[in-house]
């Protein structure tokens, strides 16, 4: 079997028993006894492609591949963890596709001059505690240790979950990573681009800057029988208004920003009240940070415009503001000279979704290669990568790698 086709299998193999806790359907969350049992296979198979295996102070998974100089090592991971019936690649193809480029080295007795150390992120979906990325930002020496004061749905503390895998939160953030040469993330692209354009794998440019508002349209309640027409000071009507608005201006844009009303909640919610309340939430995303603010700009204006038209009042919080985390331009190069190399046009693209890579972006220069997943499903079941693709980006991972050496050597 090529190792392409391997990864694809190994991740089908960690989608059921005893890999998912649930048994009709794939949720592996963070540090359950599905994922011990994950990380047991994994660490067999890291050891199998010649790496020394290790479980750092967060939990992660390590593998590591000794090269011909000791020094800063490249780092290539992703995540282990799931959302509840979640699909099978999210995260472990790149952590599978990483043992196999060591493996491919291995097999053939190449060295780097730098070592190779596959890491396993075990925190990346939030899918258990309220936090996300914890795993990561640990590695990455950016935790926050209040961040560590969390429980899960049944109440338990991350101190108790961490207990039976040895560890604690008083020790959590020793998982920081001695620097290193660079990050490379393979993953699933989570969209549509690269199946519209038949490609196989694309080279991502950076994860997008966000923003997040929480809106509130204060109108006036009323009788829906007795508070005529031309009276009315509908928050609901408004709201409408302001939503289509939003849908519009990203519309127009023509560019990757995106605009979305995810949230919607209408006050006091009866058949016969006019609505004299509505909240929603506005999430603004483009791989160009000032692309971003420009829309949300325009955005509030439009909707002080329609709140004034409309005789209602209106209050906008911003609840949210991660900066855009580019990608390192000089890997990017890099990573489009192997994909042009497999005989792949090479294609830039934007991540509107987050990523360990974005946290990682403050311990050492990032690299990320999208691949191509069917009808752009993720978090779901349905969520499908051909094994050939999965080759192609095995290829051209390890011929990064390659590269990264001589690039090192020189
Ligand atoms: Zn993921």
């Amino acid at each position: 079997m090529v190792g392409g086709v391997r990864a694809v299998a190994r991740c089908d193999e960690l989608g059921v028993a005893p890999y998912s806790d649930a048994p009709d359907m794939l949720f592996r969350a963070y540090l359950t006894p599905a994922f011990a049992a994950a990380q047991r296979a994994i660490a067999g198979w890291m050891q199998e492609a010649g790496m020394q295996t290790r479980i750092d102070a967060a939990a992660n998974l390590i593998g590591r591949y000794e090269g011909t100089a000791d020094g800063p090592a490249l780092l290539i991971g992703s995540h282990i963890d799931s959302v509840r019936d979640a699909g099978r690649y999210d995260g472990p193809l790149g952590v599978m596709l990483g043992i196999e480029a060591v493996a491919a080295l291995h097999a053939s007795g190449r060295r780097l001059p730098f070592p190779i150390e596959v890491i396993a992120f075990g925190d990346e979906e939030g899918s258990r505690f309220p936090a996300a990325m914890l795993t990561s930002r640990a590695v990455a020496g950016t935790l926050d240790p209040a961040m560590l004061e969390v429980e899960d749905a049944r109440g338990l503390s991350l101190d108790e979950a961490l207990a039976p895998f040895e560890l604690s939160t008083l020790t959590f953030a020793q998982a920081a990573h001695a620097p290193a040469l660079a990050y490379l993330e393979a993953h699933i692209e989570q969209g549509p681009v690269l199946e519209s354009e038949g490609l196989a794998v694309g080279t991502v440019t950076g994860i997008a800057a966000q923003l997040r508002y929480a809106v509130m349209v204060a109108g006036v309640a009323g009788h829906a029988g007795t508070t005529t027409m031309p009276l009315r000071r509908d928050a609901l009507t408004a709201a409408a208004e302001m939503v289509l608005a939003i849908e519009r201006i990203a519309r127009d844009d023509l560019s990757d920003l995106a605009a979305t009303v995810g949230c919607l909640s209408v006050h006091p919610g009866a058949p016969n009240v006019v609505p004299g309340r509505v909240d929603f939430t506005i999430d603004i995303r483009s791989g160009d940070p000032i692309r971003r603010d420009r829309a949300a700009e325009q955005i509030i204006d439009r909707i002080a415009d329609i709140a004034e038209r409309r005789g209602t009042d209106f209050d906008i919080r911003r609840i949210h503001d991660l900066p855009a985390s580019p990608c390192d331009p000089a890997l990017m190069d890099l990573l489009d000279a192997a994909i042009a190399a497999q005989g792949q046009p090479p294609r830039r693209l934007v991540s509107g979704a987050g990523h360990d890579a974005m946290v990682m972006a403050a311990l050492c220069p990032t690299a990320m290669l999208f691949v191509r997943c069917r009808g752009g499903t993720s978090h779901n079941p349905a969520e499908h990568v051909d094994g050939a693709d999965a080759e192609i980006a095995l290829q051209v991972m390890i011929d990064f790698i390659l590269r990264l050496g001589d690039h090192v050597d020189a």
